[in-house]
């Protein structure tokens, strides 16, 4: 459960939103990202930070992060495919995608730390 302070479970459009504010996302980008409503982006950030009983935007995002609502909704990166691993669950493909294209990476930076140390 997405539990907050007042008990309230975000829906997945004010955790959307809110993600999209902890990024740096103004309402104007956020709301063409999403294709929504200038209106409805700032309703549904104001009803994330009323349910999370937050004073201000910058304190919603701590508070989400503090109740691991974003954890729920991270994917396609290394953190995303292993908590599907640990959730038991089926790979989505961006984290499939994810999870192959960091392995890439941390392959290319093992052979660059072995290559400086055989220098
Ligand atoms: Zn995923």
């Amino acid at each position: 459960m997405r539990a907050t302070r007042q008990g309230l479970p975000l829906v997945d459009r004010e955790i959307q939103v809110l993600g999209l504010i902890a990024q740096g996302g103004s309402y104007s980008e956020i709301a063409a990202a999403l294709h929504l409503a200038h209106a409805s982006v700032k309703n549904y950030a104001a009803s994330a930070i009323k349910k999370l009983g937050a004073r201000s935007q910058a304190h919603a995002v701590h508070l989400a992060y503090q109740a691991g609502i974003f954890r729920r909704e991270r994917h396609g990166d290394h953190a995303g495919y292993t908590a599907h691993i640990r959730r038991r669950e089926p790979i989505c493909d961006d984290c499939a995608r994810g999870e192959i294209a960091y392995r890439a990476e941390r392959r290319t930076t093992r052979r660059q730390t072995s290559q400086e140390a055989a220098a």
